[in-house]
């Protein structure tokens, strides 16, 4: 059996296509979605995605602004910037790319956006309605996940989900999503870290497979079972003698599990681009939200 491929790009774009017509419309009523972004230091993976962001903000009509800021930044000056954002009536949503350089505690600053501007689901208030079921917006990446299963037909419900990662960012959330009462969630779910004994014993079990644990070509064929869906988040640049020095590989050996999984996404092409996708949806909803 070929698994078939869930093309994230594709989705991606429908979602961006819907977007820019009720980005018009609400422009025709006087919203303008905006969005900051804000990137301390020089990482140059930071910066590709920031460029991505801005990019794709510019696709739909999203008023969007870069603040690009020295690595050696203090805590408090990003504070103060950050609320001088939260007072800018252009932005409804605000986006701390991370990490932030290592003297900055990110807590505080994630902290300091308004709940309301924070588009990624990072603040604590956020985070504890997502918790609750009743969330303001969902954190990006999961959520493009769960757009992902809806677009190609997987139910969670009654399944075995196992998520492996537990970031606040992804894991955690993934799977708070996934296990919610509600009809497209419904699951079954396990999460596994670094500290898990005998992964392999909880993967040959799961009808659907999340992994989010930055290691490149983790999940091996032998881990998987036969007909699993495989969403893979990894992007892990390994060194490659090419122009760009790195090819990028996700956390599952895509070309291994293919055989096996009935539904498979790729890297680059799948979970990323509806990241971004979430991104813009989250920032119109929050100028909508802000504009009633
Ligand atoms: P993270 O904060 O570094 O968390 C990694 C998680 O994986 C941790 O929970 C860690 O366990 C676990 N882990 C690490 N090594 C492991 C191992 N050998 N076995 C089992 N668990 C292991 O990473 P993240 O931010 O969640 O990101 C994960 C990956 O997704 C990265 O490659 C990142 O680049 C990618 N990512 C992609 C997107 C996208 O849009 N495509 C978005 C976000 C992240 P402990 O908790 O025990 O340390």
């Amino acid at each position: 059996m070929e698994a078939e491929i869930i093309r994230g790009s594709e989705v991606s774009k429908r979602v961006k296509e819907k977007l820019a017509q009720e980005i018009s419309k609400l422009k025709a009523g006087g919203v303008h979605p905006g969005l900051a972004v804000v990137l301390a230091g020089d990482d140059p993976a930071s910066a590709i995605y920031v460029r991505s962001k801005g990019k794709a903000c510019e696709e739909v009509g999203i008023f969007s602004e870069t603040y690009r800021l020295e690595a050696s930044i203090t805590e408090e000056e990003l504070v103060s910037l950050i609320g001088n954002l939260n007072a800018d009536n252009r932005f409804h949503g605000i986006l701390v790319q991370l990490p932030l350089p290592d003297h900055i505690y990110e807590t505080t600053i994630l902290e300091a956006v308004d709940p309301l501007k924070d588009v990624d689901c990072f603040h604590p208030v956020n985070v504890g309605k997502l918790v609750a079921g009743r969330p303001y917006v969902l954190p990006c990446t999961p959520a493009g996940i769960m757009e992902l299963l809806n677009a190609y037909n997987v139910t969670p419900e009654g399944k075995n989900a196992v998520v492996l990662g537990r970031s606040n960012i992804v894991g955690k959330p993934m799977a708070n999503m996934l296990m919610q009462k509600s009809r497209n969630a419904n699951a079954t779910v396990t999460v596994v870290h670094s500290k898990t004994r005998d992964i392999a014993s909880f993967t040959r079990n799961a009808d659907i497979i999340i992994a989010a644990i930055g290691q490149s070509e983790f999940i091996q064929a032998d881990m998987v079972k036969e007909g699993a869906v495989i969403i893979d988040v990894g992007m892990n640049r390994i060194p490659a003698d090419n122009e760009k020095g790195y090819r990028l590989t996700g956390d599952v050996d895509f070309e291994g599990v293919k055989t096996k999984a009935s539904k498979i996404t790729p890297v680059p092409g799948g979970v990323g681009p509806m990241t971004i996708a979430m991104l813009l949806k989250n920032t119109v909803a929050a100028a909508l939200y802000q504009s009633q």
